[in-house]
């Protein structure tokens, strides 16, 4: 539910309304995953036209972006850095030869960039927090299945790096895979994130907050005046997400 400045504003009281600690997963701005799989889709067709085209209006939409999020000069400044480095990334793509590891390098630059830029808000509102990168403690298995007792054991050690720290931020979807390559949890997967970093800290709690209140009686976007079911058994959840429910990750 990142997609607008106003939205990392809001996403920004919901994380600092009480003291208990709290980890942030984020997903990328709205579009963005779609918008590169487009590239990578355009690079794979070798269309380097189409894959620049979109590349920069991807870019501009993250230049606006960060105008609207960030008031100081020096904020923007670092945040135009940032949009420089991972652009800078995606240009060089279109000259080197393709492969599988280099398509999901190419997805992760959203969550990399979301998270960063969210980091810079906050500081600008002045919110204490650390962000730590999910590349050093999401992992998935030869099996493309998570490893939770890995993910377990690496992010309390990056946890415990940040004694003070209450508050911290992370990128959703995004994590390495058994060969330490950059993979992703699949489309839809920053919730799995969620869900993962939540039974790996044993947390009390784990919220989704995205573009719908909840799951509905029935898909919204093909029945009108549907309404959000109260309460699920998680059965009932994984079975609606497994026939196409997208609030949840099927897995
Ligand atoms: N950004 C990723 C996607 O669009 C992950 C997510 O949104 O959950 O699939
Ligand atoms: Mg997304």
């Amino acid at each position: 539910s990142v997609g607008k400045p106003e939205r990392m504003h809001q996403v920004s009281e919901l994380i600092t309304r009480d003291a208990e600690p709290t980890i942030v997963v984020l997903s990328a701005l709205s579009g963005t995953t779609n918008s590169l799989v487009e590239i990578s889709n355009s690079l794979a067709e070798n269309d380097k036209k189409s894959a620049s085209e979109k590349i920069a209006v991807l870019e501009a939409h993250y230049r606006s972006f960060i105008q609207t999020l960030l008031k100081e000069a020096s904020l923007q400044q670092k945040a135009n850095e940032i949009i420089d480095e991972h652009f800078e990334f995606l240009k060089i793509t279109q000259r080197i030869s393709l492969s599988d590891a280099l398509v999901k390098d190419i997805l992760a630059q959203g969550e990399l960039m979301s998270t960063k830029l969210f980091s810079l808000y906050l500081e600008q509102i002045g919110v204490d927090h650390a962000l730590i990168p999910a590349l050093e403690f999401m992992r998935i298995d030869a099996n493309d299945e998570p490893d939770l007792s890995a993910i377990e054991e690496k992010i309390n050690i990056v946890l415990a790096n940040h004694p003070s720290k209450k508050l911290f931020i992370t990128q959703g979807y995004i994590c390495r895979n058994a060969k330490g390559e950059v993979d992703n949890l699949k489309r839809g997967g920053s919730d799995y994130t969620a869900s993962l970093i939540a039974a790996a800290v044993k947390a009390s709690v784990c919220e989704i907050w995205t573009d719908i209140d909840g799951m509905h009686n029935n898909d919204p976007r093909v029945v009108d005046k549907t309404v959000a079911i109260e309460q699920l058994s998680f059965d009932e959840a994984a079975e609606l997400a497994y026939f196409g429910a997208k609030i949840l990750h099927p897995t």
